[in-house]
């Protein structure tokens, strides 16, 4: 079987689709206990949308006809997933995101560190504490205000990059994450976060300091923040990103 299905069958499964049908004018599509059709997800990352439509059985107890409830449940299935299976073995616990899935903007970082393998959370290390000053400091919003997440969801062991075929596995909640927050702006801190989101060669030097464009969404790249504790002098650098950001997003 192609590849490519296999994957896709592989993400229903996770997602907790149980059956699959011919999208031959019978379609059939699953619907919360509310008659709400919502599924975290969705056919729109599927590499074959039009061929299959998936019949989900719904949980329950989650709320998927609000964002809050999609979030929630799409982290239970990360939580769940061992397709990276090395990362799966050594990780403490999955670390989706965190914020407010209303956020015009979403914050895009590369794996958890040891210590957001730890508490569960992304940028909680030094390196978030100084994401939190750029936040509140830098831009005047609250760090609870912006939602923040990772291309990988489980950390790496020894704080390596994150590996394509690993990337790759994660790829699909990341998209369905940005489907369900559908922010206007990300910022991608780093080179990892700039290179899988935009699926880009370049360095994050050539990147940074423009504005550029993912699916409809506007994207500032800029140096990771681990980066600027190890080279402080490029922090100016950051600060004229932040500002560019400020400016495409209308905040003074
Ligand atoms: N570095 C990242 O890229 N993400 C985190 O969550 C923490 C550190």
């Amino acid at each position: 079987m192609h590849e490519g299905i296999i994957d896709y069958l592989d993400i229903m499964q996770l997602a907790g689709v149980s059956e699959l049908k011919m999208a031959d004018g019978r379609r059939q599509v699953a619907a919360d206990a509310s008659g709400t059709v919502a599924h975290p997800l969705s056919p729109a990352v599927c590499r074959s949308p039009s061929a299959v439509s998936p019949v989900v059985s719904p949980k329950p107890e989650y709320r998927l006809d609000t964002k809050e409830g999609q979030l929630q449940y799409l982290a239970d299935e990360v939580a769940k997933c061992t397709r990276c299976k090395d990362l799966a073995e050594s990780r403490t616990q999955t670390v989706f995101g965190v914020g407010n899935p209303d956020s015009p903007l979403v914050f895009l970082g590369e794996a958890p560190g040891a210590e957001e393998d730890k508490q569960g959370e992304p940028f909680v290390g030094r390196a978030g504490q100084l994401l939190t000053d750029i936040i509140t400091k830098g831009m005047k919003m609250k760090r609870e205000d912006v939602y923040i997440c990772n291309i990988l969801r489980c950390r790496p062991p020894g704080n390596r990059n994150p590996m394509p075929d690993e990337a790759a596995h994660c790829r699909a909640f990341l998209d369905r994450t940005l489907e369900i927050i559908a922010p206007k702006f990300i910022c991608c801190l780093g080179s990892v976060a700039a290179k899988n989101l935009l699926s880009s060669e370049q360095t994050i030097g050539a990147l940074r300091s423009k504005v550029l464009e993912y699916n409809g969404i506007k994207v500032v790249c800029t140096y990771h923040p681990a980066y600027l504790l190890r080279n402080p002098a490029a922090k100016k650098d950051t600060w004229e990103d932040i500002q560019l950001l400020m400016r495409t997003m209308e905040i003074k």
